[in-house]
């Protein structure tokens, strides 16, 4: 058994390695906890956001999708509360002056987390005492126009959420629609985070995928229940995490924000521990309520049958779109110890995606260099591509060192040329898996791996 830490080194060279993700701005000597994600990563997390986009918007007839600004009036932060209570308890150490967060320690230590009860503990890396704790906002300032004054102060926003809730008035007043009714929005949240790390699970960057699902009131509690529901089905038929690897996590009313009657973490077994992946809360009116009184804007929604104006109420899903690619890569590497070969620095490494999710499908490998095989084979990927079929072309190296590079980004199917290709018109397929090998006809090929990947 491959130990956990060295499992996460193996993942993050390989991500290296393969072009998956990268150091950012590495020729300058790095920059804190930021990552680059190069040709295979990009895709890989566009596949992953497109699957989600489909699964939870394009599909359904309840939910509609929207795009925020970063940049919003910052009285939008004021009004959510962000501004004033969106902080980390912080602590420093007084003799290593390494900082940490207060929570973390105290529940290392076995402690609740909330109530940041450090008393005879010491720093975990030299012994030192810690400083009294502080409060340290998470929102990244900006100045918006030419001058840096106060008037002129703006944050880049610490979650997309705040948008919906802006945008709700004129969604509720475009659309004419029933309650409940979901705003959606995948982009950038940015937290000036104490303490990033652990790759690209804690970033002071990073991409969220959230919805807010505005209900009647007394509809809350059972439509929490059904996107749970959802969140698993996500989890499980597309990522295809075994479900074993998760932990619903139901979040005890004194460690609940006061607003909340419900929220549930779902957690995953990380090689690091087990931590937090998305979370689901039912925030009641609170949101709205707060916009309401601070805008003077009329958010209630008029009930077309009762005739009755309220606040709705909100469940919120909310997804890490990076913390999701970080599973997706967790879950599915395979390392395969046993058959290392000589003289490799590192053991055998297969990426078994879900298909769908795969950066590249399918790669088109001719056995031999000659014209003709080539050909045929630059015939057959373009034929794919043309379909929207990502697909690689490898001509170099022997052919078992083609199927391993391809093993390590999870092409789920090599397909081989040889020479009898050009009698019976026929490609070999091998399942990355598997690994058996199927003849199929090649006008047949295309239709194949479609027929895989619904
Ligand atoms: P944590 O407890 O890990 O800091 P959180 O409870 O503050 O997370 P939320 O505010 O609920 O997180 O954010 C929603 C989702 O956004 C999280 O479930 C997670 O997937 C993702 N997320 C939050 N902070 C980060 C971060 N710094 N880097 C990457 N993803 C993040």
């Amino acid at each position: 058994m491959i130990d956990a830490s060295k499992k996460m080194d193996l993942l993050m060279s390989l991500c290296k390695r393969r072009g998956f993700v990268y150091p950012g701005s590495e020729i300058y000597g790095g920059f804190a906890n930021s990552w680059d994600y190069g040709p295979y990563g990009s895709q890989l997390k566009k596949n992953i956001r497109d699957a989600w986009w489909k699964m939870f918007v394009e599909t359904r007839g309840d939910v509609v999708g929207i795009e925020s600004p970063i940049i919003m009036n910052p009285k939008v932060w004021k009004a959510s509360g962000h501004l004033d209570t969106f902080t980390d308890p912080l602590v420093d150490c007084k003799r290593c002056r390494k900082r940490f967060r207060a929570d973390h320690i105290a529940e290392a230590a076995g402690r609740d987390a909330a109530t940041l009860d450090l008393t005879g503990l010491v720093c975990p890396e030299c012994g030192g005492q810690f400083t009294d704790i502080r409060h340290f906002n998470l929102m990244f300032k900006t100045f918006v126009g030419v001058t840096e004054d106060a008037s002129n102060i703006a944050y880049l926003r610490p979650e997309t959420a705040g948008g919906m809730f802006v945008a709700w008035k004129n969604v509720r007043d475009s659309l004419h629609r029933r309650l409940p009714l979901g705003v959606a929005q995948i982009g950038k949240a940015f937290r000036n985070e104490i303490t990033p790390g652990n790759f690209i699970f804690r970033t002071r960057e990073f991409d969220q995928m959230e919805i807010e699902y505005f209900v009647k009131p007394e509809d809350g509690p059972a439509i929490f229940e059904s996107w749970l529901t959802d969140m698993k089905r996500w989890c499980h038929d597309v990522l295809k995490i075994k479900p074993d690897h998760l932990v619903y996590h139901e979040i005890p009313a004194e460690e609940r924000a006061f607003y909340s009657t419900r929220t549930v973490d779902i957690e995953y077994h990380y090689p690091f521990g087990l931590k937090e992946l998305y979370g689901l809360a039912n925030r009641t009116d609170y949101d709205l309520s707060r916009h309401q009184e601070a805008s003077g804007e009329d958010l209630r929604f008029l009930d077309p049958e009762t005739n009755e104006r309220y606040i709705p109420h909100v469940i919120e899903p909310t997804w890490g779109l990076d913390r999701t690619v970080l599973v997706v890569l967790a879950e599915h590497l395979d390392i395969d110890e046993a058959s290392t070969a000589e003289g490799d620095k590192e053991p055998r490494m297969v990426l078994r995606f879900p298909p769908k999710l795969a950066p590249v499908k399918g790669a088109v490998l001719p056995l031999q260099k000659k014209n003709d095989l080539v050909g045929k084979a630059n015939e057959i990927v373009a034929s794919l591509r043309a379909l929207g079929i990502a697909t690689d072309y490898d001509a170099s190296a022997s052919i078992g060192k083609r199927y391993r590079r391809q093993d390590e980004i999870g092409t789920p199917w090599c397909v081989t040329i040889d020479p009898q290709t050009h009698e019976d018109v026929c490609v070999t397929v091998r399942d990355r898996d598997t690994m058996e090998q199927v003849r199929i006809p090649m006008a047949e090929l295309a239709g194949w791996v479609e027929a895989r990947l619904k």
